[in-house]
């Protein structure tokens, strides 16, 4: 079953810009425990327990 994943492939990712960000799936049941995601390399980077994805705004 990968019916989260496709729901979450709706949302786009956040733009942060800071270099790590941290993750909790929100309060109540969708929660999980924090993790930290770095976002060094380019691209997209999901969360390894929700999916959502986060990407670093580059400032020029
Ligand atoms: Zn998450």
């Amino acid at each position: 079953m990968n019916w989260a994943v496709n729901l979450i492939a709706e949302v786009p990712p956040n733009e942060v810009t800071e270099r790590v960000v941290w993750c909790d799936g929100g309060s109540g049941p969708e929660g999980h425990p924090k993790v930290f995601i770095n976002l060094d390399k380019p691209g997209d980077h999901s969360c390894g327990y929700c999916g959502l994805r986060f990407v670093k705004k580059d400032h020029h």
